[in-house]
């Protein structure tokens, strides 16, 4: 079983896999930010951004 990192969108507040992949180690490696991701959600359309702390392992 492998986890995918998800966040939840800011408009429907459906969860959605996120288009960027890290594994736990990588995710918790404070170098890795990963603030500012633009994504889309496949539910609703929506374009949001997504900081670090909206990642979530699902
Ligand atoms: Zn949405």
């Amino acid at each position: 079983m492998s986890e995918q990192l998800a966040v939840r969108c800011k408009s429907c507040g459906k969860e959605f896999t996120a288009p960027i992949q890290l594994d736990r180690a990588s995710f918790n490696d404070p170098t890795n930010v990963l603030s500012g991701n633009s994504y889309v959600c496949p539910h609703c359309g929506q374009t949001g951004s997504y900081e670090k702390e909206d990642h979530f392992f699902a």
